[in-house]
């Protein structure tokens, strides 16, 4: 068992791996609380993207030559590192995509393409980020299929009993994140997907939140699909990958054409595909970006995920108690299962006048409907503040932007 000791954190040597923390904002030292929508990049992604373009520039696949080479061995070498990350059965279940956004219009373009007729039913979360609802949104029209919404209860907890009540004959996949990046949810995706199975439907999880902040396990979580994007877990940005049960992915036809999604062209016999992943892979990926991913993965690994989680959730109950103590603040999202978010809003200060204000005072805290506007409207509003956690934050930064709240607030009201 992992005592507490193991769990121990040099937070000083973990903030030294990220040259950016040192920088000033408005002639203030920068305190980032905008992890939720991108996180920083430790020296080992940077170093990885400047060694890739110093050293083995190549296009992946289709060179006999030695950049070549190295280049795909390092950006397949990616693909076994997100496979563990993910407890995944084989590499050949991870497709590389600019992230998470793209993984599941993936799985909308082909699978849902292949698989969905009219008055077919996709049930989505009412928490979900645009990602994940427009591309079903898309369908909706396109299709003529049904989206059916599970609803949040006044803490920002899915509705368990609703969701179980909305499975039925028609529907065939469901859609839900993993964390909510508007609330800090989070979902028992386990249980979830055991009801949707129970149904023949499929999960598509969108991970975006969770790789970050916790150990994730495809195959106990019995995902069918999960997403998520390196940018939002020390990886650069523009690379990201979909996880799929290879049963399901072979299935899958391609969403896109190109080259390297093929075995074999002709105008005379037609066109074979490759087979799973790289069907799905068409044209030149973000080869740095991939395998600085790969950099990112193995240095929140090298940390240890358990670790970073217990950090981050001590954090977590440090912030909001700070918070809690705010008058006129309310916290949007009281799950009693959340990771590294915290949405709120303030009587008689408007989100976007704290974000400004607090930024000269240099916290970066992200303001607005954070592309989940749905969840948003069902707390009554269009906007809130959120801050968001990374393993690199630390308490003093935590009183420091609840002071700085305190100045902004006094400013406002
Ligand atoms: N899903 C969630 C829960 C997110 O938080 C985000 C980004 O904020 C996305 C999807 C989209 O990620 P990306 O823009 O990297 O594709």
């Amino acid at each position: 068992m992992t005592s507490i000791t193991d769990l121990t954190l040099d937070l000083a040597a973990v903030r030294r791996d990220f040259p950016i923390l040192e920088r000033e904002v408005h002639g203030k030292p920068l305190i980032y609380l905008d992890n939720a929508a991108t996180s920083q990049t430790p020296v080992a992604v940077i170093d990885s993207l400047g060694d890739y373009y110093r050293r083995y520039n190549a296009n992946i696949h289709r060179g006999l030559h030695t950049l070549a080479d190295e280049a795909t061995a390092a950006f397949e070498g990616v693909r076994a590192t997100v496979q563990r990350h993910l407890n995944a059965f084989e590499p050949r279940e991870i497709v590389f995509t600019r992230g998470t956004t793209e993984a599941i219009n993936l799985v909308a373009n082909s699978w849902g393409r292949a698989n969905l007729r009219a008055g077919d039913e996709v049930v989505v979360s009412l928490m979900e980020h645009h990602s994940n609802i427009v591309p079903w949104q898309l369908l909706e029209r396109e299709l003529g299929i049904v989206i059916k919404v599970i609803p949040v209860d006044s803490r920002g907890v899915l509705d368990q009993q609703a969701y179980r009540e909305l499975l039925g004959e028609r529907t065939r996949l469901v859609c839900v994140n993993h964390v909510s990046n508007a609330l800090g949810t989070i979902n028992p995706i386990a249980e979830m997907a055991r009801d949707a199975h129970a149904h023949g439907a499929l999960i598509l999880v969108d991970g975006a939140q969770a790789v970050p902040h916790q150990a994730v396990d495809v195959q106990a979580l019995d995902a069918d699909f999960y997403a998520f994007s390196g940018h939002k877990v020390y990886g650069p940005l523009g690379a990201g990958a979909l996880y799929g049960k290879a049963s399901i992915l072979e299935a899958m036809p391609p969403w896109q054409g190109g080259g390297e999604m093929i075995s074999h062209v002709s105008f005379e016999r037609g066109t074979e595909f490759a087979a799973v992943p790289h069907r799905f892979e068409a044209g030149t990926p973000s080869v740095a970006d991939v395998i600085a991913m790969g950099a990112a993965l193995d240095w929140v690994n090298a940390l240890g995920i358990e670790r970073l989680s217990a950090w981050e959730q001590w954090l977590l109950d440090h912030a909001t108690q700070k918070l809690e103590q705010i008058d006129g603040l309310t916290i949007i999202g009281t799950a009693p299962q959340k990771a590294s978010v915290i949405s709120f809003v303030v009587d008689g200060a408007h989100a976007q006048d704290i974000g400004l204000l607090i930024d000269q005072l240099g916290v970066a805290i992200r303001t607005g409907h954070h592309c989940a506007q749905p969840v948003l409207n069902h707390f009554g509003v269009e906007a809130t503040c959120r801050a968001s956690l990374a393993v690199y934050n630390t308490p003093e930064e935590v009183d420091a932007f609840a002071e700085a709240l305190q100045r902004v607030l006094g400013m406002l009201r």
